[in-house]
């Protein structure tokens, strides 16, 4: 896929599609889809969507603050860098209330950071370096959530070895140091439980692997930069918020 061109995949899925007649009409509307001329079958549209979307904050932000995007459009210096799950339901910028401009952001399967690795993982490497190193963002804060797919997934497949995954698998073995800890220490417990604890765990063992990180391990000799973990319960409505300091410390829980 990664060497085809557009063109060709389109090509090549409406070929494929097409190759049993009974899918015809799904291909053309797949195709459709890909190519934005159609619209989905269930009503949703998800150009208007985006247009909609754009023109609200447009009108009810952008328009109306033109100090701050005026600043903006010069240059960012956000005090925070945040590791974020993908998950749809923890965006920070709803959570925390950053605010354009306040927040350097990763968001990925359940908010990890590899430990320092120039072969793998490169772009979250390059994402701490810029923030670290020319953005001198203040605080990188790791924040796990309550319910995380990616972290079930974890606690689920096998510790090593081949899984029907292609790359979740792989990822979330990041973490597998949280695992481990979670069975030793709360192994009888329901899985949901476990789960829970390694949730929280896995943001530990994220803010350990930042410090594999030399300009990481550097500001924080230096003290310009400090390391956070959070967790988020969006079942019970609430924040915890965590230091790096000489082990862990719980330092705020909302
Ligand atoms: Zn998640």
């Amino acid at each position: 896929m990664a060497t085809e061109s557009y063109e060709e995949a389109i090509a090549g899925l409406s070929k494929l599609l097409s190759a049993k007649s009974e899918l015809a009409p799904v291909a053309a509307a797949r195709v459709g889809q890909i190519t934005g001329d159609l619209q989905p079958g269930d009503g949703f549209d998800p150009i208007e969507r985006i247009k909609t979307g754009f023109i609200h904050f447009k009108r009810e932000k952008y328009e109306k603050n033109p100090a701050l995007y005026g600043e903006l459009a010069k240059g960012q210096s956000p005090k925070f860098m945040v590791f974020a799950c993908s998950d749809s339901r923890v965006c920070p910028s709803h959570v925390l209330d950053f605010q354009p401009g306040e927040a350097f952001m990763v968001r990925n399967i359940a908010n990890m950071v590899p430990a320092y690795d120039k072969l793998r993982y490169c772009g979250v490497g390059a994402a701490i370096e810029y923030a670290v190193l020319h953005l001198k963002v203040e605080t990188i804060v790791v924040i796990g959530h309550s319910c995380c797919g990616g972290i079930k997934g974890l606690m689920s497949f096998p510790d090593h070895g081949p899984t029907d995954t292609d790359f979740i698998a792989d990822w979330v073995r990041i973490c597998l140091p949280a695992k481990s800890k979670v069975l030793a220490e709360c192994g009888d417990k329901p899985f949901p439980e476990q789960c829970t604890s390694c949730e929280k765990e896995a943001v530990n063992v994220s803010l350990v692997n930042l410090l594999t990180y030399p300009f990481v391990k550097d500001g924080l000799v230096k003290k310009t930069l400090s390391l956070k973990g959070g967790y988020y319960d969006f079942v019970s409505g609430s924040f915890e918020l965590w230091g790096l300091q000489f082990g862990f410390s719980p330092s705020l829980s909302v």
